[in-house]
């Protein structure tokens, strides 16, 4: 990630272009845009902008436009837009205000003012995404919450039902994990927590989404995965866990593993899945997997 916030600065003219990368480019990482295509893709691109100023006449289609086409696509839908336009007409500033604009600013433009309006929704940027990553993550271990598992999940499985594609999940729960806390106290048990869920992070891919569920219980949703190969995750998580010892702490874990089987099932029946499962592996002595299959379970 780069230190400086990300602006977009789309104008086809160069001598506005000049005069915006001027008083910009001290403090932002600037990108350059002199069209409406060539603004879309680069808004797409990292690093994403964290703010777009966009110039409303432009060559191939009009800002608006552009707007209205940065807003249908999912990933763009948080960029804030500014609009820079030499129209100064109300009406125009009011179509841009109406279609969700954070602001509007007038050409001739004045240096200063840029500045000032750009370092304002920079900040409440930030401050939004902040707001937004507390709300997603789990504050000790720094995974995603159930909270966020349960809003994504829902369009990972959708996407998954349209497309064919393998979807499973790993239910897993610390074993024994009150004796660590009466052992040896409660901060050293968050230590472990979050111990492990740095494990978590190190042995799944990027796209892999972990979460906190509940106290010493995580879920791993994986994309593009079939229960084998699940399973086949669970058990290098198990084996890895087993050696970990944190502070000299031997602990091991427990799974529950499941596949979308098909396309009538919701997250609630792969969790009831999966939490069968993983009481199969807790019933049968802990530190194990257990697969759930719709002829039973092995
Ligand atoms: P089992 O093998 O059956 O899962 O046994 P267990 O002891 O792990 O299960 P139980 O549900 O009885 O206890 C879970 C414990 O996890 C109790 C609770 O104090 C602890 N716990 C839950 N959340 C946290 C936390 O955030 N930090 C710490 N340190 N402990 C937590
Ligand atoms: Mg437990
Ligand atoms: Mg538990």
């Amino acid at each position: 990630m780069s230190e400086k916030p990300v602006l977009l600065i789309v104008d086809d003219d160069p001598i506005n272009l000049q005069i915006l990368a001027n008083c910009l480019n001290e403090n932002y990482l600037l990108k350059v845009a002199i069209n409406g295509s060539q603004a879309i893709a680069l808004a797409e691109k990292e690093p994403l902008p964290d703010l777009i100023l966009l110039d409303i006449g432009l060559p191939d289609m009009n800002g608006y436009e552009v707007f209205e086409q940065l807003n249908n696509n999912d990933t763009d839908e948080a960029i804030p837009v500014i609009f820079v336009t030499g129209k100064d007409q109300q009406q125009d500033e009011v179509k841009g205000l109406k279609l969700g604009a954070v602001d509007y600013i007038t050409k001739p433009i004045c240096p200063t003012i840029v500045l000032a309006r750009v370092k304002t929704h920079i900040t409440i940027k930030q401050q939004q995404d902040k707001l937004l990553s507390l709300a997603i993550h789990d504050q000790l271990t720094g995974v995603y919450n159930r909270h966020f598992l349960m809003e994504t999940v829902i369009k990972k499985i959708a996407f998954s039902i349209r497309h064919k594609i393998e979807l499973s999940l790993i239910m897993m729960d610390i074993d024994h994990f009150k004796q660590v806390n009466d052992n040896y106290g409660h901060p050293k048990g968050d230590y472990v927590l979050k111990t492990v869920a740095k494990l978590l992070i190190e042995l799944c891919r990027e796209e892999d989404i972990i979460t906190r569920f509940g106290g010493e219980e995580f879920i791993i949703l994986l994309d593009q995965t079939n229960q084998q190969a699940a399973h086949e995750k669970a058990e290098l998580i198990r084996k890895t866990l087993e050696k970990l010892n944190p502070d000299n702490i031997k602990i091991t874990c427990s799974f529950g593993v499941t596949q979308l089987n098909n396309d009538k099932e919701t997250i609630e029946d792969l969790i009831k899945q999966a939490d069968l499962a993983l009481y199969q592996a807790k019933e049968s002595g802990r530190n194990q997997v257990a697969v759930f299959s719709q002829t039973g379970l092995y």
